[in-house]
């Protein structure tokens, strides 16, 4: 059975490696990741290695062997399942479970998990809009365009976050975005590329360039 820290390492690297396909994952990047350093890094990557989770060359970056890409996609699943129970089930606000559901994430029975993903109904996406990958492993990833890329006229919906940390999330709720939320770029500001937007046909916001990139819409 895999350590926490291991389960960690697995989902940083499969998280890197979809962020970026075709780009080496590096050690740097996952100790930037994982806040540590790189000779730690080291030591874990060839712990993992040994494990057969993944191959690691030095100076030719890292990935996952399938199993060790199952291990990761499973603690996904687990951590994007306890942020929809604790969402829907326990009256948490989006910005408060990614750091509770790290702790939960790694609960190690199946058959909980199993019982867990019934009771709430089989849900496809956790509170930030992220998919929720099935028990084999299969997860789809539509490809959404971000807020920031559209122009001017363009409407659409928010429907996913790229960012879920509590600040990110506590200014979209004080601006009143979420996810479902009905948005018109009214104009962009080409000095900082920041947009005024026309939020659920009512209030105008101005949002940065960083926050734009951060908001996945469906357009
Ligand atoms: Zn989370």
């Amino acid at each position: 059975m895999p350590s926490y820290t291991e389960e960690n390492y697995l989902k940083a690297i499969y998280k890197l490696a979809e962020a970026a396909p075709g780009e080496e994952v590096s050690t740097n990047r996952i100790a930037d990741v994982m806040q540590t350093r790189a000779a730690s890094v080291t030591d874990m990557l060839r712990r993992l290695g040994e494990k057969g989770l993944l191959h690691y060359q030095r100076y030719r970056g890292v990935s996952l062997t399938a199993e060790g890409r199952r291990l990761a996609l499973q603690t996904i699943r687990k951590h994007r399942l306890w942020e929809v129970f604790l969402v829907q089930k326990l009256g948490f606000n989006w910005d408060e479970v990614h750091e509770v559901a790290e702790e939960m994430e790694h609960l190690q029975s199946p058959l909980l998990i199993r019982r867990l993903d019934e009771f709430l109904g089989f849900p496809q996406l956790d509170p930030h809009g992220d998919p929720i990958p099935t028990e084999d492993g299969a997860m789809h990833r539509p490809q959404h365009r971000l807020l920031g890329d559209l122009a001017p006229g363009e409407c659409g919906t928010v429907v996913a976050v790229k960012n879920t940390s509590p600040l990110f999330l506590q200014y979209l709720d004080k601006v009143g975005m979420g996810l479902g939320s009905l948005f018109e770029v009214l104009d962009k500001v080409e000095f900082d590329n920041s947009l005024e937007i026309r939020v659920n046909q009512n209030q105008v916001v101005l949002v940065s360039a960083e926050v734009s990139r951060n908001i996945f819409v469906t357009a």
